[in-house]
């Protein structure tokens, strides 16, 4: 019988560590590696530059680190992958997989809202790339023989919604789609146990969960990693050693930070619903808000990020309410251990058009919450005062 998640999450990327005589993950810094042997490190040269695994040695950091391989097998592990591929940062992350998929056709569908960055990565069509925004259910007439990838986020950024995986992989036909999972982590959904092809994951948030390090990272079968790792082999968008490290060390955590972040998240929706100053909260635990419910097929709870609004969307009700926050803090980013909120139209989907925003849920006045690991009492206490100051 395979192990729990829990358990697996503690003991993936460990399994060695007796042999070695270690109790924590080894971290290797080299920037290059001994070639004694010229021929056999050709043949692990033109292996690594394929994006295979090495013949012997890791030639160069670039193509190879003991330390961020580590963590990629053991996030691997914990998305029922077979290879994973760790990046500088999220968008770093996204990058080589438009790269990759542009062997296939350089046409993308994507379904909105997304990350506000992606948003704006796939209209600017700066990687030679052509886009079509569309929704969950009509994916399929979106695609056409030029189409590479099939692009969604579930939750997606920041409206909540849930998008049906199987359903879109479906329509896709044999289309790759990718899923970015960061707000659902693999505790709460693996995607490609429902058809998808990659999984991807700003490792920045939950993965990491201590706000102090910038990665991303894609899991799936070995034919697309190898693409993938390819393309991070030519344009060099590597992680850190060190941040492969911590990335490592956010995963024993990882089930008991976003389990208890979402039993607060639910709390505190459930409040915020109740009260008079809020228009709106949108969070796919609430009764209606998760209308193909799938919170009971594919994820397993709805997490710990909502989005809310205020009855009035002034701006200045807006700085009052922040200004009234003393424990939460204004930023971007999320999954950390404190609690963020900030309003996406203003910042983190400022670049996204104005008229798709909209059109998508973002409105104006919306504010994400990313709740931490505090008390739900000390949250609320804090939320309800920037809620009297708002009036
Ligand atoms: C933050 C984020 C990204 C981008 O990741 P970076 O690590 O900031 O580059 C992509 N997708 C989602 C859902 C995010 O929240």
């Amino acid at each position: 019988m395979q192990e729990s998640f829990a358990t697996r999450a503690v003991h993936a990327g460990r399994r060695d560590f007796d042999l070695l005589g270690v109790h924590a993950p080894p971290i290797d810094l080299s920037t290059t590696y001994p070639t004694p042997n010229l021929e056999e490190a050709g043949r692990s040269f033109d292996s690594l530059g394929a994006g295979d695994r090495p013949l012997g040695t890791g030639i160069y950091q670039r193509l190879f680190n003991p330390t961020t391989d580590r963590f990629e097998q053991a996030f691997a592990e914990l998305e029922d992958a077979e290879d994973a591929a760790t990046f500088g940062s999220g968008m770093a992350a996204f990058t080589a997989v438009l790269l990759a998929a542009k062997s296939r056709g350089s046409h993308i569908v994507a379904v909105r809202p997304i990350y506000g960055t992606a948003d704006h990565l796939l209209t600017s069509g700066l990687l030679g790339t052509t886009v079509t925004w569309t929704t969950q259910d009509r994916v399929a007439e979106a695609i056409t023989p030029a189409t590479g990838l099939v692009v969604i986020e579930t939750p997606a950024n920041p409206t909540l919604e849930l998008v049906d995986i199987a359903h879109v992989v479906r329509q896709a036909g044999t289309v790759p789609v990718m899923v970015d999972s960061t707000f659902a982590t693999p505790v709460l959904q693996r995607p490609l146990t429902l058809g998808a092809a990659l999984v991807l994951h700003s490792a920045t948030k939950f993965i990491g969960g201590h706000g102090d390090v910038i990665a991303g990272v894609v899991a799936g079968p070995h034919a697309l990693l190898r693409e993938i790792k390819h393309v991070r082999a030519m344009t060099g968008a590597l992680a850190h050693p060190l941040s492969a490290y911590l990335l490592q060390r956010g995963l024993p955590t990882l089930e008991l930070r976003v389990l208890r972040a979402q039993s607060t998240a639910r709390d505190l929706a459930q409040r915020l619903a109740a009260d008079p100053q809020v228009a709106r909260v949108r969070y796919p635990g609430l009764p209606g808000q998760d209308p193909r419910g799938l919170l009971s097929t594919q994820m397993s709870g709805p997490g710990s990020i909502l989005s809310f609004e205020l009855v009035s969307d002034a701006p200045s009700a807006l700085q009052r309410f922040i200004s009234a926050l003393t424990l939460i803090m204004p930023a971007v980013s999320l999954g950390s251990t404190d609690t963020l909120i900030q309003p996406p139209s203003m910042l983190t989907h400022r670049v996204v058009d104005a008229d798709a925003r909209l059109h998508s849920g973002i409105a104006p006045g919306l504010l994400r919450l990313s709740v931490g690991l505090e008390s739900a009492d000390d949250l609320w206490r804090d939320l309800a005062a920037g809620l009297r100051a708002a009036v």
